[in-house]
């Protein structure tokens, strides 16, 4: 699996094009905006694109996601159900970020947690993660040992749990429980910033290291 990390929108969220080096095969997973970028990235690297793939509902990770399906006639799967009513607030929140106009989509599929994702002959594992927005999934290759983890976790921070139906006790029980026990080596891509890997996080992250959780050994 190749993945190419795009920043789009004021905010620098990372949209992933993620692909089959083979089949070249694709998928965009979080067309927040700036979709002249995106598509961009997608001729440069002579990629097929299959579905849209949606973490969560805010703004800057799905703003351009109706834009997208309707122009390439694309699925779009994700996130989880509990997520409709930031899907709804887009084009709100587009007005009170200042983002030029976004709207509303409805996913082809919800996703639950332990459901699979397939992009081409890639499989993906949906664990979903509340705490930052309560329908928020994280996608999982397990072939690549990579997640793709949006606004969940960062490199050294943790995502912001004072939003609508934010919740700081079940983003780091999501964090501890569903995310690193997949592994040290894992490496994620965050929804902003640079990549890093479980095992760091569980050592060094303020919030969620074992030693800021009491769980050292
Ligand atoms: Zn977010
Ligand atoms: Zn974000």
């Amino acid at each position: 699996m190749k993945i190419v990390v795009i920043p789009v929108t004021p905010f620098q969220q990372n949209c992933s094009l993620i692909f089959d080096e083979v089949s070249k095969i694709g998928a965009v997973v979080d067309p927040g905006g700036d979709l002249e970028r995106v598509m961009q990235a997608v001729e440069q690297n002579g990629v097929k694109l299959e579905k849209i793939l949606i973490t969560h509902g805010h703004l800057d990770h799905a703003g351009a996601t109706a834009d997208l399906a309707e122009a390439l006639d694309l699925p779009i799967e994700g996130p989880h159900r509990d997520d409709q009513f930031w899907i709804e607030r887009i084009p709100r929140s587009a007005e009170q970020y200042g983002f030029p106009p976004a709207r509303m989509f409805t996913p082809d599929r919800w996703l639950e947690h332990g459901d699979k994702v397939t992009v081409g002959p890639m499989e993906f594992d949906v664990i979903h993660c509340p705490g930052h927005t309560p329908g928020h999934v994280v996608f999982f290759n397990a072939a690549s040992r990579v997640a793709i983890v949006g606004d969940v976790l960062f490199r050294s921070s943790i995502g912001r749990s004072d939003l609508p139906r934010g919740n700081h006790s079940d983003l780091v029980r999501s964090i501890r429980q569903r995310l690193f026990p997949l592994g040290d080596d894992i490496t994620f891509v965050p929804g902003h910033g640079q990549t890093s890997t479980f095992g760091w996080e569980r050592k060094t992250n303020p919030f969620v290291s074992d030693l800021a959780v009491g769980e050292a050994d």
